[in-house]
């Protein structure tokens, strides 16, 4: 199984580096990986600043397929 978020819904404006709706998805074994690989991905593209742990937990999904 692998854990997942996308970061749309995480922002639900958020547009990628060449302005596009943001389609990124952060995928992990577990929360704690998603969360890293979205804080980092929220950081470098979205500049997004503060503790979005939270935000992102509640938008984790677990993909069966
Ligand atoms: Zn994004």
């Amino acid at each position: 199984m692998v854990r997942f978020a996308r970061c749309n819904a995480l922002l639900s404006l958020a547009l990628d580096s060449s302005g596009k709706g943001c389609r990124y998805v952060a995928k992990g074994a577990s929360d704690d990986d998603v969360v890293k690989e979205m804080l980092e991905h929220l950081t470098s593209v979205h500049q997004v600043e503060g503790d979005m742990t939270a935000n992102i937990l509640a938008t984790t999904k677990t993909n069966n397929g």
